[in-house]
């Protein structure tokens, strides 16, 4: 007779809370198949030893056709663009190097040559310290980068249909302002000027949206220019001052290098400054410090802007840099903000083949860290 994989065999020498090869086995092959995205798992050698059927079906193969099979033989990989990506640069391989799991956007081909893109997930399976092998679990996301599309497309449209209007409303308005239309009373006046600031801050909402429709449909161009960074930086920290102090916050800076010139785009260098400066100074509660440092480390120059502000909650932190993304502990202080500053500066940091990182506790504080790198310093 047999017997179920979870009733014990009389016979057994092993103790009743402890499970059986077998039903361990069992249990294992379960979990696989029942993970609700694809799912391969490889042995040390880079050999699919097991599969389930999402991952069958999203790549258009057989299970006969792939198992045991050289695991980049089945899972081709390409960039955007179609171009085969090298294997140091797959999930697999990191995860194999490093005994961490590694994960992020790819394309797989599928049997028949389409292309398809997942985002994976691949973790070292490890015994006695020694990865013996990897799991991976990746999904289709054709969807979301529809949608994502979609999204950009109506940003787009949206911005450069409210900014006509705008410039409009603008125009007249400082008019206005300027008594073109006969002398204003006090209280007129007043409104007026409130009315003039709301407008610039609509404007730099719509320029911001638009920076990333730009970004997004490949239209960010660099345009490098000589530039002394330390003087650069001290001017864009001038210009925010007024900011700071009407939240009678500290601002300091400490620039440990001296008349250093780079060549950089200095359009998209001041668009990081000001928003991470900004982000410092609206995240920070009256009456707190800002602090910006600028550091020579051997291949690149490094910015930081420290604050003693409300900080990061540690679980969210991942998600920082992703577009839209808004921390739940500032939405109520803070209610204005679009969550693209961070990813549009991380967007730039790509182009210029600089960097963006940040540690932060909340309640203490944060750092943003912004390297630029020497490449293009200027021969003389
Ligand atoms: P926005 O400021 O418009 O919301 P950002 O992309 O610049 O968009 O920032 C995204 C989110 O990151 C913010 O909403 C906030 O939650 C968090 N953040 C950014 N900078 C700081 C900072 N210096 N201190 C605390 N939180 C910050």
């Amino acid at each position: 007779m047999s017997r179920g994989i979870y009733e014990r065999n009389p016979n057994s020498t092993v103790p009743d809370y402890l499970m059986t090869i077998e039903q361990e086995r069992a249990q294992s092959d379960a979990l696989f198949s029942s993970i609700g995205e694809g799912a391969v798992a490889t042995d040390e050698d880079g050999r699919i030893s097991r599969i389930n059927n999402i991952a069958l079906d999203l790549l258009g193969y057989t299970r006969e056709e792939v198992m045991g099979k050289w695991y980049p033989k089945i899972f081709r990989i390409i960039d955007e663009n179609g171009k085969p990506i090298d294997s140091l640069e797959r999930h697999i391989t990191k995860a194999m190097l490093t005994g961490k799991p590694a994960s992020g956007r790819t394309y797989y081909l599928t049997k028949t040559d389409e292309k398809l893109p997942v985002f994976v997930t691949f973790s070292p399976i490890m015994l006695e310290g020694k990865p013996v092998g990897a799991i991976g679990v990746f999904r289709d996301i054709k969807q979301e980068l529809k949608i994502d599309r979609m999204k950009t497309e109506f940003i787009s449209i949206a911005s450069h249909q409210l900014r006509t209007p705008l410039s409009a409303i603008k125009i007249y308005s400082h008019m206005l302002a300027q008594g073109f239309a006969g002398k204003l009373t006090d209280d007129q006046a007043k409104f007026l000027d409130i009315i003039v600031s709301s407008i610039s801050r609509m404007n730099e909402t719509i320029d911001t949206l638009l920076d990333v429709s730009r970004i997004e449909a490949g239209k960010m161009g660099v345009e490098p220019k000589k530039i002394v960074l330390d003087v650069f930086i001290d001017d864009i920290v001038a210009g925010i001052k007024p900011l700071a102090n009407e939240k009678k916050i500290d601002m300091t800076t400490d620039m440990q290098c001296n008349k250093v010139s780079v060549i950089t785009d200095p359009v998209l260098i001041k668009e990081v400054l000001t928003n991470l400066v900004s982000n410092a100074i609206k995240y920070t509660p009256e009456g707190g410090e800002v602090h910006i440092t600028l550091k020579d480390s051997v291949d690149s120059y490094v910015i930081g802007v420290a604050d003693n502000g409300y900080g990061i909650p540690a679980n969210v932190q991942r998600h920082l840099f992703t577009k839209f993304f808004r921390a739940n502990n500032i939405i109520d202080k803070e209610p204005s903000g679009t969550g693209l500053g961070l990813y549009m500066i991380k967007r730039i940091a790509e182009q210029i083949g600089g960097k963006v990182w940040f540690a932060s506790e909340e309640g203490k504080g944060s750092t943003f860290y912004f390297s630029l790198p020497k490449k293009h310093k200027a021969a003389k």
